[in-house]
């Protein structure tokens, strides 16, 4: 273009007007530097730029072996106040007929609803989801957390479990209550720490009835971080400041600590790690794994965090081949969290993810990358791989 340099040619043909009339805010005097370089941007939530890369894009419609996901919310269970036995009630998140198509079609053997709840409330989830569908559905218990307090807790908590286990629980879920939530006086006091020793007997208790336990504390490094221009989860945290954990909590190192020697007092006790850990840190991780022969990791919702490190990710898989599960952290339903919405277009990312190597591609299915504006790498596992981490690790812990 040598008659017209590029600005004169975009003023010509409007753009630089028509984008100049959306900007909001942007406001100096003329020739300063700054009101130039922002003259006419977007707002940030405007922007969904399109990758340009042409490169291989493929499309895995089935899993390459079946599937057990350990890590899905098909009911919610009540809160920590209110999850005495008999209190509360159970809330599938989606009915069987929209659950099970899906299922059919992406290859999945088995979906673990880690949210059972406890008394009444696990019974109803057994009732709906394992009883009538024992090759395709289990569910895990929780912990109740009302009464804390009282002198006998400890015993009592491993008791339930051990009730739990009998009416058909498979595994025991932590939501991330201890560390980040409960407090002496459930909702209010200081937080109750994860290696509190009142849980001890619980621990013991899900080792001796070969119930994993799938447990998550701490988050994102980036929640525990001030919400500003630096925090690469920026767009995430601004709408769900809720997630935020920066001042008045333990910091994520503390927590993760805490956790560890949990693992550390109960060897008999297989601890499955949500989120990889919940650390983008694979070091740190592998470091853990290393210690700990009881530890195991799942993946749900951090596909985004694996797919933007494929080299470091792909040696992880690898060496930890053993202790790796599928997860997605599934939730039917909503809007809130595309990452985590079950239906094809979420296993099909996973899937793709694990088995190809394509490049730059969406972690979820939705306008904007919703954890953060990055895209990911697919790890291209070996068959041998792919087989343990699909099915044969989670089916040895479930002692399928
Ligand atoms: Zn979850």
């Amino acid at each position: 273009m040598d008659r017209w340099n590029r600005r004169e040619w975009m003023t010509a043909v409007g753009v630089t007007a028509a984008a100049a009339s959306t900007e909001g805010g942007v406001s100096g005097q003329a020739g300063d530097k700054k009101t130039q370089a922002t003259k006419g941007l977007l707002p940030l939530v405007e922007y969904e730029p399109k990758s340009m890369l042409t490169v291989p894009e493929s499309r895995v419609e089935k899993s390459r072996f079946p599937v057990i996901d350990i890590h899905t919310h098909l009911s919610w269970s009540p809160g920590p106040a209110d999850n005495a036995p008999g209190g509360g009630k159970f809330s599938p998140t989606a009915r069987l007929d929209e659950i099970l198509p899906v299922m059919d079609g992406r290859n999945i053997k088995m979906l673990v609803n880690v949210t059972g709840g406890s008394g009444t409330c696990l019974d109803q989830a057994l009732d709906y989801f394992q009883k009538p569908h024992p090759d395709r559905f289990l569910v895990f218990t929780e912990p109740s957390w009302w009464n804390i307090k009282q002198p006998n807790y400890a015993q009592w908590q491993a008791d339930e479990l051990g009730q739990a286990r009998k009416k058909g629980a498979r595994g025991l879920k932590l939501l991330k209550t201890l560390g980040l939530y409960l407090r002496e006086d459930v909702t209010e006091g200081d937080l109750v720490k994860v290696d509190d020793k009142r849980f001890g007997p619980m621990w013991e208790a899900a080792g001796a009835n070969q119930m994993p336990v799938l447990i998550h504390v701490s988050d994102p490094e980036a929640f525990f971080l001030p919400i500003d221009r630096f925090n690469e989860r920026y767009e995430e945290l601004h709408a769900h400041p809720d997630w935020s954990f920066h001042g008045d909590f333990p910091s994520n190192k503390e927590i993760h600590e805490a956790r560890n020697r949990v693992v550390e007092r109960h060897p008999k006790t297989q601890f499955i790690l949500a989120h990889i850990g919940d650390s983008e840190n694979l070091g740190w991780v592998s470091e853990w794994l290393d210690k700990y022969p009881n530890m195991h990791v799942e993946f749900g919702a951090r596909i985004g965090e694996l797919g933007r490190q494929p080299r470091t990710a792909r040696k992880f898989f690898e060496k930890y081949q053993d202790r790796i599960l599928f997860g997605t952290d599934a939730v039917p339903h909503g809007d809130e969290y595309p990452q985590q919405v079950y239906g094809d277009a979420l296993y099909q990312i996973y899937y793709r993810f694990l088995e190809t190597e394509d490049e730059y591609f969406d972690y979820s299915p939705a306008r904007v990358p919703p954890q953060g504006r990055w895209r990911i790498y697919g790890l291209g596992l070996p068959e041998t791989i792919l087989r343990k981490i699909y099915h044969d690790n989670a089916a040895r812990l479930l002692g399928l």
